[in-house]
């Protein structure tokens, strides 16, 4: 498979060029120059398949052959060793929970695919890799525990002091072996900043291989349509429709649910479904896309004013509006609707939504209809990641999953460094020395 840049449909990229650079050169994403079609004998399988042998199924026609099948069997098995059970939560509406992996947060799907792909990358090359990569919380220990262990590559995570919650603070700063977090004495933006300043610096290049490991890498987000297929084959809905309805702020993981449907699977429709940050459901109801600055809302992993994916999206539908709300329906609540609803499911149905799980059912529950239709919402994170916000909306103790017990009790260790680049670059330059 080849991949063009969507500012250039000109240029070939190769998968491993893709995902080695993130970004295209000219600054645009990654897109692959087909979507390929899956087999009528896949399926039929479908249902019988795990997980690992479904990512390895639909990712062989993206990867090509800069990784070998056996490799890529392996790593799909290794990447995919978590449940993501599809859960009744009441008559016709599903919960894909997408939270059991190694951090709590569906990112952990396409952070672990994506890092072993670079881990093939950097044995083939047989040179060490150094990731950098800012977070605001989530993203960084989902990419971090993506590549604890592996051989060639060190990940350096750099966070803002003093603004992450504690749990996330201790995921960061825990995982010892080849992670290491920095602690910058700024804000979020302070820390992308250094980070696209490291990736321009000249000296720096040459004496260390830097990459990064931003949310637009198509290695991450081919993985968020993986469990698409799986809630379909765990579903089995036999003589009616299936919606299903996708929390977003990136949109990269409702754009893995609109590649699988290209790809064949049967979803009649999805729901974008967004909290304050609504630019995406604005779209679909007047056409008119206007990014804006993010406001902060209770389902913070989807405060984003200006999407990155959105530009695949376009690209998949030829920026035709009218096609596009053929497949998509827009959806979007405050803070005080989420925690409403997350209140009465819990105490109508005994499950716990988390606040990013609670806007998915609330888009969901506006446009299924259960006459004909099965509805699926994706949970995207634990509801113990948010434990503050669920225990006050529900009014109960949340019971915190054994690895984030886990990484409360160890020690942290960080290095604080100030929000100049002279800082930043002082570290890695020593860094480059010691092998
Ligand atoms: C990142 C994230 C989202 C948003 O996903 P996108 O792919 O960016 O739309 C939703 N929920 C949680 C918990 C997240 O961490």
């Amino acid at each position: 498979m080849k991949y063009f840049s969507t500012n250039n449909k000109e240029l070939r990229y190769g998968f491993k060029d893709a995902v080695i650079k993130g970004l295209a050169p000219d600054k645009g994403l990654f897109f692959p120059v087909s979507i390929p079609q899956l087999s009528k004998a896949f399926f039929e399988k479908l249902p019988q398949m795990s997980l690992a042998q479904i990512g390895f199924e639909v990712a062989k026609h993206f990867v090509g052959e800069d990784i070998s099948q056996s490799d890529l069997k392996n790593i799909c098995e290794e990447v995919f060793n978590f449940p993501i059970p599809l859960v009744k939560v009441e008559d016709s509406v599903y919960s894909l929970e997408l939270f059991h992996g190694p951090t709590c947060a569906f990112k952990d799907v396409g952070a672990r695919f994506m890092s072993r792909c670079l881990g093939v990358f950097a044995k083939q090359n047989k040179e060490e890799v150094t990731i950098l990569v800012a977070t605001s919380g989530d993203t960084g220990s989902a990419v971090a525990n993506g590549f604890l262990g592996v051989k060639g590559v060190k990940v350096i995570i750099l966070y803002p002091k003093g603004k992450v919650s504690k749990i996330q603070e201790q995921q960061l700063t825990t995982m010892g072996q080849n992670i290491t977090a920095l602690e910058v004495e700024g804000t979020f933006d302070d820390c992308q900043a250094l980070v696209k300043k490291a990736f321009a610096d000249k000296d720096l290049s040459t004496k260390m291989n830097l990459t990064s490991a931003n949310s637009i890498n198509i290695a991450r987000l081919l993985p968020q349509s993986f469990y698409y297929f799986y809630a379909l084959a765990q579903l089995q809905a036999k003589d009616k429709d299936v919606i299903v309805s996708v929390p977003s702020g990136n949109y990269g993981n409702l754009t893995g649910g609109l590649l699988a449907k290209q790809m064949g699977l049967p979803i009649k429709k999805f729901v974008a479904s967004a909290n304050r940050n609504k630019v995406v459901p604005d779209y679909l109801e007047s056409g008119l896309y206007e990014p804006k600055a993010s406001v902060q809302t209770i389902s913070n992993a989807m405060d984003v004013g200006a999407p990155s994916n959105f530009e695949r999206m376009m690209e998949l539908y030829q920026n035709e509006h009218v096609d596009i709300l053929k497949d998509i329906n827009g959806a979007w609540y405050s803070d005080k609707e989420t925690e409403k609803i997350m209140a009465e499911v819990y105490k109508k149905e005994g499950y716990i939504l988390d606040p990013h799980g609670a806007v998915g059912y609330l888009g969901l529950k506006k446009y299924l209809d259960k006459k004909s239709e099965l509805g699926i919402f994706l949970e995207t994170a634990h509801p113990a990641k948010f434990k503050d916000t669920v225990e006050k909306v529900i009014k109960s103790e949340l019971e915190i999953p054994e690895y984030l017990k886990q990484c409360l009790n160890k020690e942290k260790n960080s290095i604080i460094i100030g929000k100049e680049f002279a800082s930043l670059k002082t570290y890695l330059l020593k860094q480059s020395l010691v092998k």
